[in-house]
């Protein structure tokens, strides 16, 4: 099939990049010049582990095509999957449609024949049926929704191997077409599950809900443990061996993060107030995650009696997520900013290198090498769980220094802490000081 991705970003790249190697011909369009460039020269603009590679096989035997060019993308293609941006909306909760309806507006302008047009970008209820007025002119165009289920850090995993392939469609032709497309897929295992459009739309937004509340839930659980002295992974267990529950998504840690969680339960009760449903659990699921950021916060001015002025604060990963570079509502992005109002000196590594979301704070650096970063540190935050941190001989890096580790993801366990006489903090276990 000749596919069409309008958006290389992560969900678009990777999606591309899967077809392709699967055996479609994709045209990835985006209309940043940038990133389609580095493309064609084989740079790839994201991290995502094995995604380098997978673009350059494809690449090379022309299965794969990079352009800004939208009418070459679009003209050559029977499917086009629309994988753009869904932010929330500045000052508000709903979510921004402006990038889709674009895209869609430009595919409207520049096609020639029948097109079947997916939404694999995360889009509320009733997006499809809008889509469907922008094309109400053109006869036979499909509006299908396809939204994505794949996880940064393990997408291309994700996408070559998902438990469902969710297709949402009022018309039954379109489910062929889809079922053909995803097939191989669909031989290895993945369930594929046929709703109407409006349903499909709904069940990614009700997916990301339920699992930010699952993480919020530890979360919460996590800070009891801490009051009575209960580790929360003898919980998590206990509670995820229980399949009815299951234990993925049950590990505390920062507040969640990441480009779907927070947008996507925001967008959700956005999308329940406009009908006046009240959706109580996932608004204090919100409510929760952003506090958590202050509670976080207060166990380290705690750390300090409020004496932060001065201390040499390293952030080991600064990404939502580990083997991804994505920065979008990560954890770090609060955290820094407010330590760097209360004058502390930062320095971070990420294994994805410096961010810029960092360049305007005046005493916040970047240091390259882990080995080198700790050097001297008042505080270590893991804020991220790489695997290069999960061995790191913390009393030989800081060197000399009575220095305190704040373990936000449970990398360590407290007895080895206790043994190597480090001030050791985590989630929900007894704290060493
Ligand atoms: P992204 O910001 O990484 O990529 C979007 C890309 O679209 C950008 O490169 C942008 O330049 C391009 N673009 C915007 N308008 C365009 C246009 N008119 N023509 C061509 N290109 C255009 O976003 P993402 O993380 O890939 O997310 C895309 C969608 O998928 C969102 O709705 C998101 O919620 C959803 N989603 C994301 C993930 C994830 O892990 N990132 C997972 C599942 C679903």
């Amino acid at each position: 099939m000749n596919i069409c991705m309008i958006g290389t970003g992560y969900v678009g790249l990777v999606s591309g990049a899967c077809f392709a190697d699967m055996g479609h011909t994709v045209h990835c369009v985006d209309n940043n010049q940038e990133k389609i460039k580095k493309l064609n020269s084989g740079e790839c603009p994201i991290y995502e582990p094995g995604l380098n590679e997978l673009i350059k096989e494809n690449f090379r035997s022309k299965r794969l095509i990079f352009t800004s060019n939208l009418s070459e993308g679009v003209n050559k293609s029977d499917i086009i999957f629309i994988c753009v941006g869904t932010p929330t909306k500045k000052n508000s909760t709903s979510v921004d449609l402006n990038y889709v309806f674009k895209a869609a507006q430009e595919i409207k302008e520049i096609s020639k024949k029948r097109k079947i047009i997916v939404t694999k970008s995360t889009v509320p209820v009733g997006t499809g049926d809008m889509l469907e007025k922008i094309f109400k002119n053109r006869k036979k165009f499909i509006i299908i929704s396809n939204p994505e289920f794949l996880r940064e850090g393990d997408a291309l995993r994700d996408f070559r191997f998902p438990d469902r392939i969710i297709v949402g469609s009022n018309s039954a032709n379109s489910f062929k077409i889809m079922k053909n497309l995803y097939l191989p897929l669909i031989n290895k295992g993945a369930k594929f599950f046929t709703t109407n459009r409006r349903g499909a739309e709904l069940i990614k937004y009700a997916s990301n809900a339920f699992l930010a509340t699952k993480i919020t839930f530890i979360n919460e659980i996590a800070n009891l443990c801490e009051k009575i002295n209960i580790n929360v992974e003898d919980i998590s267990l206990g509670m995820g061996s229980d399949v009815r529950i299951g234990g993925r998504f049950l590990r505390p840690g920062p507040a969640y993060g990441g480009s779907c969680f927070p947008k996507d339960t925001k967008g959700l009760v956005s999308i329940a107030n406009k009908e006046r449903v009240d959706l109580s659990i996932v608004k204090s699921v919100i409510k929760s995650n952003h506090n958590r950021k202050y509670l976080l916060l207060k166990r380290i001015d705690d750390i300090f009696t409020k004496n932060i002025r001065n201390k040499k604060i390293v952030f080991l990963g600064v990404t939502f997520k580990p083997n991804t570079d994505d920065m979008r509502d990560a954890a770090s992005l609060f955290m820094i900013p407010e330590l760097h109002k209360r004058k502390a000196l930062i320095s971070y590594y990420d294994p994805t290198g410096e961010k810029k979301e960092f360049s305007s704070l005046k005493k916040c650096s970047y240091v390259s090498d882990v080995n080198k970063v700790c050097k001297n540190a008042d505080l270590i935050i893991l804020h991220t769980e790489w695997d290069e941190f999960k061995s790191i001989d913390f009393n030989k890096l800081v060197k000399n220094k009575k220095f305190t580790l704040y373990d936000l993801r449970n990398l360590y366990s407290v007895e080895q802490m206790r043994k190597k006489k480090i001030k050791y903090f985590s989630i929900g276990r007894t704290e060493i000081s």
